[in-house]
Protein backbone atom coordinates (compact mmCIF):
# COMPACT_ATOMS: atom_id res chain seq x y z
CA UNK A 1 0.00 0.00 0.00
CA UNK A 2 2.91 2.07 0.61
CA UNK A 3 3.96 2.16 -2.96
CA UNK A 4 0.53 2.26 -4.44
CA UNK A 5 0.09 5.31 -2.35
CA UNK A 6 3.75 7.33 -3.10
CA UNK A 7 3.91 6.15 -6.66
CA UNK A 8 0.11 6.84 -7.43
CA UNK A 9 -0.26 9.96 -5.51
CA UNK A 10 -4.42 8.92 -5.08
CA UNK A 11 -4.71 9.38 -9.29
CA UNK A 12 -2.52 6.93 -11.04
CA UNK A 13 -2.34 3.34 -11.76
CA UNK A 14 0.36 1.32 -9.61
CA UNK A 15 1.84 -2.26 -9.71
CA UNK A 16 3.40 -4.31 -7.23
CA UNK A 17 4.98 -8.08 -8.41
CA UNK A 18 4.56 -10.00 -4.83
CA UNK A 19 7.97 -12.92 -4.80
CA UNK A 20 8.73 -15.60 -3.58
CA UNK A 21 11.00 -18.75 -3.75
CA UNK A 22 10.76 -21.02 -6.32
CA UNK A 23 11.35 -23.96 -4.46
CA UNK A 24 8.00 -22.91 -2.10
CA UNK A 25 5.15 -22.66 -4.13
CA UNK A 26 2.91 -21.11 -1.56
CA UNK A 27 5.32 -18.41 -0.42
CA UNK A 28 6.06 -14.82 -0.98
CA UNK A 29 8.52 -13.41 1.09
CA UNK A 30 8.69 -9.77 -1.13
CA UNK A 31 7.01 -6.83 -3.10
CA UNK A 32 8.54 -5.92 -5.78
CA UNK A 33 7.55 -2.16 -7.24
CA UNK A 34 8.71 -1.88 -11.01
CA UNK A 35 9.67 1.18 -12.84
CA UNK A 36 6.32 2.47 -14.78
CA UNK A 37 5.13 4.78 -16.92
CA UNK A 38 0.83 4.77 -15.56
CA UNK A 39 -2.76 7.13 -15.72
CA UNK A 40 -5.42 6.87 -14.19
CA UNK A 41 -6.54 4.05 -15.98
CA UNK A 42 -3.53 2.00 -17.42
CA UNK A 43 0.33 1.46 -16.34
CA UNK A 44 3.00 0.02 -18.68
CA UNK A 45 6.49 -1.68 -17.08
CA UNK A 46 9.58 -0.47 -18.32
CA UNK A 47 10.96 -3.18 -20.90
CA UNK A 48 14.52 -2.73 -19.43
CA UNK A 49 13.86 -3.05 -16.15
CA UNK A 50 11.53 -5.95 -16.58
CA UNK A 51 14.31 -7.67 -18.55
CA UNK A 52 16.83 -7.28 -15.74
CA UNK A 53 13.95 -8.39 -13.20
CA UNK A 54 13.67 -11.85 -15.05
CA UNK A 55 17.42 -12.04 -14.46
CA UNK A 56 17.11 -11.45 -11.00
CA UNK A 57 14.58 -13.45 -10.27
CA UNK A 58 16.38 -16.53 -12.08
CA UNK A 59 19.92 -15.97 -10.14
CA UNK A 60 17.92 -15.47 -6.81
CA UNK A 61 15.89 -18.75 -7.71
CA UNK A 62 12.76 -16.89 -6.97
CA UNK A 63 9.48 -16.12 -9.39
CA UNK A 64 6.59 -13.79 -9.40
CA UNK A 65 3.68 -15.53 -7.44
CA UNK A 66 1.17 -12.63 -7.76
CA UNK A 67 0.36 -9.11 -9.32
CA UNK A 68 -1.20 -6.88 -7.75
CA UNK A 69 -2.60 -3.30 -9.14
CA UNK A 70 -4.68 -0.44 -8.26
CA UNK A 71 -7.86 0.99 -10.60
CA UNK A 72 -8.98 4.44 -9.64
CA UNK A 73 -12.78 3.26 -9.43
CA UNK A 74 -13.84 -0.34 -8.27
CA UNK A 75 -11.46 -3.13 -8.76
CA UNK A 76 -12.14 -5.57 -11.71
CA UNK A 77 -10.19 -7.75 -13.93
CA UNK A 78 -10.74 -5.39 -17.24
CA UNK A 79 -9.93 -7.19 -20.62
CA UNK A 80 -6.01 -4.84 -20.39
CA UNK A 81 -5.90 -6.79 -16.88
CA UNK A 82 -6.47 -9.99 -18.82
CA UNK A 83 -4.11 -9.25 -22.11
CA UNK A 84 -1.72 -7.64 -20.12
CA UNK A 85 -0.55 -9.73 -17.10
CA UNK A 86 3.08 -10.21 -16.20
CA UNK A 87 2.75 -13.92 -16.38
CA UNK A 88 0.85 -16.52 -17.98
CA UNK A 89 0.75 -19.71 -15.69
CA UNK A 90 -2.02 -21.67 -14.59
CA UNK A 91 -2.73 -20.79 -11.06
CA UNK A 92 -0.95 -17.10 -11.48
CA UNK A 93 -2.92 -14.15 -9.07
CA UNK A 94 -3.76 -11.50 -10.09
CA UNK A 95 -4.94 -9.11 -7.69
CA UNK A 96 -6.64 -5.82 -8.15
CA UNK A 97 -7.55 -2.82 -5.63
CA UNK A 98 -9.87 0.07 -5.79
CA UNK A 99 -9.63 3.20 -5.18
CA UNK A 100 -5.67 3.47 -6.24
CA UNK A 101 -5.01 1.30 -3.19
CA UNK A 102 -5.93 4.56 -0.68
CA UNK A 103 -8.02 2.78 1.53
CA UNK A 104 -6.51 0.82 4.57
CA UNK A 105 -9.79 -1.38 3.64
CA UNK A 106 -8.84 -1.72 0.24
CA UNK A 107 -8.81 -5.47 0.24
CA UNK A 108 -12.59 -5.61 1.11
CA UNK A 109 -13.29 -4.35 -2.53
CA UNK A 110 -10.57 -6.31 -4.26
CA UNK A 111 -10.90 -8.06 -7.14
CA UNK A 112 -8.82 -11.31 -7.16
CA UNK A 113 -8.35 -13.23 -10.46
CA UNK A 114 -6.62 -16.53 -11.62
CA UNK A 115 -5.19 -18.02 -14.78
CA UNK A 116 -6.69 -21.22 -15.09
CA UNK A 117 -5.65 -24.38 -17.09
CA UNK A 118 -7.64 -22.97 -20.21
CA UNK A 119 -5.80 -19.59 -19.99
CA UNK A 120 -9.26 -17.81 -19.20
CA UNK A 121 -8.81 -15.42 -15.82
CA UNK A 122 -11.17 -16.74 -13.54
CA UNK A 123 -12.44 -14.69 -10.48
CA UNK A 124 -11.77 -16.71 -7.14
CA UNK A 125 -12.21 -15.23 -3.33
CA UNK A 126 -9.22 -13.67 -1.56
CA UNK A 127 -9.48 -16.08 1.22
CA UNK A 128 -9.42 -19.16 -0.73
CA UNK A 129 -6.11 -17.90 -2.18
CA UNK A 130 -4.16 -15.42 -0.20
CA UNK A 131 -3.20 -15.32 3.83
CA UNK A 132 -1.52 -12.43 5.52
CA UNK A 133 0.83 -13.25 8.72
ZN1 LIG B 1 4.00 2.50 -9.05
Amino acid sequence: LTSFRSCGHGRLECVVYLVGPVDSPETITNAVHPVHASSARHYEVDGAWLTQFWLDLRADRTTVKTQVHTHGGRASHSKRDDDGALVYRPGFLSLVLPGFGLDDNCLDGAFLAELDDEGIWQEVALTERLQWT
